[in-house]
């Protein structure tokens, strides 16, 4: 079977990066070791910019079918309640055109990325196949499958033109034993393989520790916090979440001598919240032990092997970021392999994409660390001091970091800054007005100024340009003293100019 691209993992970073490359026209082939979508509980948060990407992928109003607007923020509490730390909420619309905030139920959301795929015949999924090796030579990638066999039958399914209706065609026609891509992307989690053929090395930021994480279900109401609270509590560091409908996130740090399958027991697990339910009011969903690392990858690409999302890093989940780091993973390397691929830009932009990525995503990772070391306090002459310096004054208010990208395909102080998506005076979001395309936005002036080669650039490169789109986009450039900007495909500034010919420089980085 070849394709232009292979992903290896339809997890939600896969499954991201197909609906974006299904999308462009490409052809894909999706490897997933898993029949059905993974069902244990993970992530509950995305962000706004998250958001913003379902958008792009056309799901927003499949995402916000299964997911609720977080308006309340985060507390962090000591072991009597009392504030320590506050992420606040609000109800507003944010900067990327929506809530800063969601919750969500992991499996959901999986299951509607890959309903997305059903749109496009030239992506195919192969799912209940486990790639079994990798290899790749200048020419492209081969990987080679197992059989696809559990309980005696093939299991997988396709998406694509030669996807069979009925299941005893899908055993028959779904055994591929090798596919051949001219790329391949390791979305597989992890554990990725594909790290291991491309040779990279882990750096670790530290920490490692094992969490009790499961859900219940309500089945009454109760007086429970509709917003999340960090226990800091040094006898046993805690997290409550309030997620979607009667769904309730408990993640419970493992204490020394805690045994961790023990302790995903049902018999053992409603003790340790019994404070705020208990067996007659809900039901125990779904509970495992994981332990949270926080780790980057050395080497996100290697010839035509690439590696996205907890295949190239891994964050604790304090601040609910690492799913939405994989998810701007996707949105960085799609653009650049749609045009690799169709031959539009040489190979070497797509070694933009880890020095573009890294930083901003250890920026998140070294914050969700130094939360880990607010919460997994559990030396009580430790806690009692941290609990003295925070409650020594207000409670310390915290936000999300905004980072821009590291260096790449963008110029000036302001590239690579995400450009926001405020509303245009027609109502719309900004993106429904762009497309997947660079954009130029600007005042008339300076657009009406520009050269005739600029313009010919504009047109071959398929950039949208917008001249006056009204105030709420406008004050961005105006209020850092620019005139224009020059918006890539995933939104992130390409650069920003303060007359024509500053415009005409930035434009040319479109080549
Ligand atoms: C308890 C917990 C809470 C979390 N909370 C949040 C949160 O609130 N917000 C947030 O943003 N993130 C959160 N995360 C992180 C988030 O769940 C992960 O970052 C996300 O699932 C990563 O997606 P992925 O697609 O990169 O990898 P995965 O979800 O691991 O998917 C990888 C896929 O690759 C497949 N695969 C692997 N190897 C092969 C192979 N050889 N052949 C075929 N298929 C293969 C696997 O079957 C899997 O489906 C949390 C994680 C945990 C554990």
């Amino acid at each position: 079977m070849d394709c232009d691209v292979a992903i290896l993992g339809c997890g939600p970073v896969g499954a991201t990066l197909a609906n974006q490359l299904g999308a462009a026209g490409l052809d894909v082939v999706v490897i997933e070791r898993d029949a059905q979508v993974f069902p244990l509980p993970r992530a509950i948060h995305f962000d706004g910019e998250t958001m913003r990407i379902f958008q792009s992928l056309g799901l927003r109003a499949e995402v916000e079918a299964i997911s609720r607007p977080g308006t309340k923020g985060m507390q962090f509490v000591n072991a009597e309640d009392r504030v320590l730390m506050v992420r606040a909420g609000t109800a507003a619309e944010g900067p990327q055109g929506g809530a800063n905030n969601h919750y969500f139920h992991q499996p959901e959301l999986e299951v509607v990325l890959r309903a997305g795929l059903a749109r496009y015949p030239n992506v195919r999924l192969l799912a209940g196949r486990e790639a079994m090796a990798v290899e790749a030579d200048a020419a492209g990638v081969r990987i080679v499958l197992d059989d696809g066999l559990r309980d005696g039958i093939v299991t997988s399914v396709t998406n694509g033109p030669d996807a069979p209706t009925d299941p005893q065609a899908a055993s028959d026609a779904a055994a591929p034993t090798e596919v051949r891509a001219r790329w391949l992307v390791g979305c597989d989690g992890g554990r990725s393989m594909v790290r291991r053929a491309i040779g990279s090395t882990n750096e670790d930021l530290g920490l490692h520790q094992p969490w009790l994480v499961f859900d219940a279900i309500l089945e009454r109401e109760l007086d429970l916090p509709d917003y999340t609270v960090q226990r800091c509590d040094p006898a046993r560091p805690m997290t409550m979440c309030c997620v979607t409908g009667q769904r309730r996130r408990w993640e419970i740090m493992l204490m020394p001598g805690d045994d961790p399958e023990a302790i995903a027991r049902p018999e053992n697990v409603w003790p340790l919240i019994s404070r705020w339910v208990t067996p007659a009011d809900a039901r125990l969903e779904r509970s495992a032990v994981y332990t949270f690392h926080s780790v980057i990858a050395r080497g996100w690409r290697r010839g035509r092997l690439l590696i996205a999302g907890d295949a190239a890093h891994q964050t604790p989940p304090f601040l609910g970021q690492g799913l939405c780091a994989g998810i701007r993973d996707c949105v960085n390397l799609a653009w650049k392999l749609v045009r690799v691929v169709r031959g539009t830009a040489p190979d070497t932009l797509l070694d933009t994409y880890e020095p573009e990525r890294r930083p901003h995503v250890q920026a998140f990772i070294e914050l969700a660390v130094r939360l880990g070391a607010v919460i997994q306090a559990t030396d009580p002459a430790v806690a009692a001091e941290r609990d003295a310096r925070f409650l020594a004054g207000e409670a310390q208010v915290f936000e999300y970091p905004q980072p821009g990208l590291g260096p790449g395909q963008h110029a000036g102080a302001l590239g690579g800054t995400l450009f926001p998506q405020p509303r245009l005076p027609d109502g719309r979001r900004l993106d429904e007005a762009l497309g997947d395309a660079f954009a130029v936005l600007g005042d008339a002036a300076a657009i009406d100024a520009v050269d005739a080669a600029t313009r010919e650039r504009w047109r071959a490169a398929g950039a949208v340009v917008l001249r006056d789109p009204g105030d709420a986009v406008a004050a961005w450039w105006r209020t850092r003293g620019m005139a224009a900007v020059v918006l890539r495909p995933d939104r992130y500034l390409l650069g920003a100019a303060r007359d024509a010919g500053e415009l005409a420089a930035v434009s040319a980085l479109m080549a």
